[in-house]
């Protein structure tokens, strides 16, 4: 059985003070690939330190919560293929912060949008209350910009508008809580467009508090999947590994 952690911070604490340990959990629970996106400018180095480690992919781009920090196209491009990024994240808009302004955080969104479709990576998206904001924006880069909604937690509805635009969603520890509208978005989203990611050290399980998630439990993220969809843990390993391993080309 084989999973993909589509988004994980493994350069954050307490990740960051034993990715070896983490690593080795993680692929004894069958989660043999952890993607791993930037944040800020400080962290696109870190990336490319654990980029070192087999199974670690890379994802550099600049978060809006910092959308002031300097970042250029040109810079962005150049890094992205010396370091073999497998994805421009990750990125988006949030209007649950004043600052920096959505006029701000738009036009970096744009410019990392535009380098994506220029380079032909997908975009790993974070978004919060700005979702007809963030449509509008891929709207304009619809259909070459591939990309996946990163862990999605919104009502079907919603999750219906980003796949019309070609996106994939990525679901983590939101659909263990009994309840949660993610849940009902996991029942409908074709197999095929559907991923798994644990955000880790970030979002927590039903049970398990953030800073103790790691990558290994996309397992059972995975099993939870699963029984909403009247599944097996097998399939869905099966059908989000194939999904991660095509959209990311990894
Ligand atoms: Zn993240």
């Amino acid at each position: 059985m084989e999973f993909v952690d589509t988004h994980c911070h493994l350069y954050e604490p307490p990740l960051a003070d034993d990715v070896d340990g983490v690593l080795a959990r993680a692929d004894e629970s069958g989660v043999s690939r952890v993607v791993v996106p930037a944040y800020d400018l400080a962290s696109w180095e870190k990336v490319m330190v654990m980029k070192e480690h087999p199974g670690v992919h890379a994802a550099l781009g600049l978060h809006p919560w910092v959308a002031g920090e300097p970042l250029d196209s040109a810079r962005l491009r150049d890094a992205l293929r010396e370091c073999g990024a497998v994805a421009v994240g990750e990125i988006g808009l949030d209007a649950k912060i004043e600052s920096p302004s959505m006029e701000t955080q738009r036009r970096l969104l744009r410019m990392q949008l535009g380098v994506a479709c220029e380079l032909d990576l997908p975009v790993l998206l974070h978004c919060r209350n700005a979702f007809d904001e963030l449509i509008v924006e891929l709207r304009e880069f619809a259909p070459e910009l591939r990309g996946v909604i990163h862990a999605y937690a919104k009502e079907p509805m919603l999750a219906q508008r980003f796949l019309d635009l070609g996106m994939h969603l990525a679901f983590g520890g939101a659909v263990t809580r009994p309840g949660s509208k993610a849940g009902r978005s996991v029942e409908m989203v074709p197999e095929t467009r559907l991923l798994l990611e644990t955000d880790a050290p970030f979002i927590g399980l039903h049970e398990v508090p953030p800073e103790q998630v790691e990558p290994r439990h996309v397992r059972e993220i995975a099993g939870t999947v699963a029984t909403i969809r009247g599944t097996t843990v097998e399939a869905i390993g099966r059908a989000t590994t194939a999904n991660a391993r095509s959209l990311l080309r990894i």
